[in-house]
């Protein structure tokens, strides 16, 4: 997509406005999918998490992607896009034996990690198969170092605890047919996530019956120029190999399977928001947009930074400036930012906009949520409409009466 392209989903879509390209979508998985393919059975598990518009998911669909899921809801959705339960694996944290027998009889595949719901899941459903989550103890240093830590991490099941673990499988008859691990850290430094595979590698030798070996996600993508990004290639070559050696000694062929979220999604979207104000104070110049951390919440919640560039003045001379939204609230998406000189009225476009920003988009400040368009094969097509007084007002009860009666009463004495 140009920034013309972009300009015209503004024109016909109004702002501010999530767009999402389909072809970088698929040129990311086709990526992941060439890094691996000296893997013999190999499963990507999109992230439903980091976008989960219904339209996205059937894109992930067409490609032949499976999905990873946190929520029962998010399994829902996944059906609904036309997913079939075993191309969907639920991996939750902290909820109860309820939601996760729930998913269950909706086909999907259950991933647990902890020992109290392994136990009572085992108990009551011996016969299900299901997939552990380890937490490997493995995190990356600042540098190349390998560092023990995330001891105090609330994921997956500790690999100190595998004799426990060993206990209640062996008790309960369940069946464990995939063991998993997903730190949530990026993968900056390839040797260290081959370390904590070692250690899967490791716990996979006390399960005779496994299907797969999931890997979790962490893959890094560039959000600025010079940012470190993970070497998929790299990864794919060195993991890969090592991941057939394994299945030699595990005597099988098992299925490798990885959760991207970000890597798939993240720099094919781009927000567009129009300048509202252009406010020169005696410090700065502010820029001030028709939108806020309602909208977009990453550089204030993680102090992400997301490139924005003019896109109606690609051209003009770079000046420096602040932009911020238009919450009753500090919300700055960037502090003095070098961008091509802005009018009121101009459309900034913010790069990498695709992973957690329309899914962690609110009503703060009683704002509707945007549009979300798809972009493809160059057409835009509308993927969800901008919310409405009505979606703001919905579920509200007015208790109006309520108070009506009470002044009455007081009014009567
Ligand atoms: C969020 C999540 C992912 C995706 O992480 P990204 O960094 O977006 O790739 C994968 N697996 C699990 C279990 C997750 O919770």
């Amino acid at each position: 997509m140009n920034h013309s392209d972009l300009l015209q989903v503004a024109r016909d879509f109004g702002d501010p406005v999530y767009v999402y390209d389909a072809e970088k979508i698929s040129s990311q998985f086709n990526r992941l999918t060439k890094a691996f393919s000296s893997v013999p059975q190999l499963r990507l598990n999109y992230a439903v998490k980091a976008l989960s518009n219904i339209s996205i998911l059937r894109l992930m669909h067409s490609m032949g992607s499976g999905l990873d899921t946190v929520s029962l809801q998010e399994v829902r959705l996944g059906l609904m896009a036309g997913f079939a339960p075993e191309d969907i694996i639920f991996t939750p944290n902290g909820v109860s034996l309820e939601e996760i027998e729930e998913a269950s009889a909706l086909g999907v595949q259950i991933n647990i990690d902890n020992l109290s719901i392994l136990e009572q899941f085992g108990s009551k459903h011996p016969k299900v198969p299901v997939c552990i989550r380890i937490n490997p103890h493995v995190m990356a240093g600042g540098n190349t170092k390998i560092s023990v830590g995330h001891i105090d991490s609330k994921f997956g099941i500790s690999i100190h605890q595998i004799p426990h673990l060993l206990r209640i499988v062996e008790l309960t008859k369940m069946n464990i047919n995939g063991i998993h691990m997903h730190t949530g850290s990026d993968i900056l430094d390839i040797e260290v996530f081959l370390y904590a595979s070692e250690i899967l590698f490791d716990t996979a030798k006390h399960f005779p019956d496994l299907e797969f070996i999931d890997f979790g996600s962490g893959f890094k993508v560039p959000y600025k120029a010079g940012d470190i990004q993970t070497n998929i290639e790299e990864l794919g070559e060195k993991l890969g190999k090592r991941f057939n050696d394994f299945c030699k000694e595990y005597g099988r062929d098992l299925t490798l399977a990885f959760e991207p979220g970000k890597f798939l999604v993240s720099e094919a979207g781009h927000f567009l928001a129009k300048v509202n104000v252009v406010k020169q104070t005696t410090s700065t110049v502010f820029a001030s947009v028709d939108s806020g951390f309602n909208h977009l919440i990453r550089p204030m919640l993680y102090g992400a930074t997301h490139e924005i560039i003019n896109i109606s003045n690609p051209q003009g001379k770079e000046r420096f400036y602040s932009v911020v939204g238009y919450i009753c609230e500090t919300d700055t998406f960037a502090n003095n930012k070098r961008i091509n000189e802005i009018s009121e009225g101009d459309i900034l476009c913010f790069n990498n906009a695709g992973a957690y920003c329309f899914t962690m988009a609110s009503n703060y400040n009683s704002r509707f949520r945007p549009p979300e368009v798809l972009w493809y094969q160059g057409r835009a097509i509308l993927i969800r409409e901008r919310e409405t007084f009505e979606d703001l007002t919905r579920n509200q009860r007015d208790v109006k009466d309520l108070f009506l009666q009470k002044k009455e009463k007081v009014e009567l004495k």
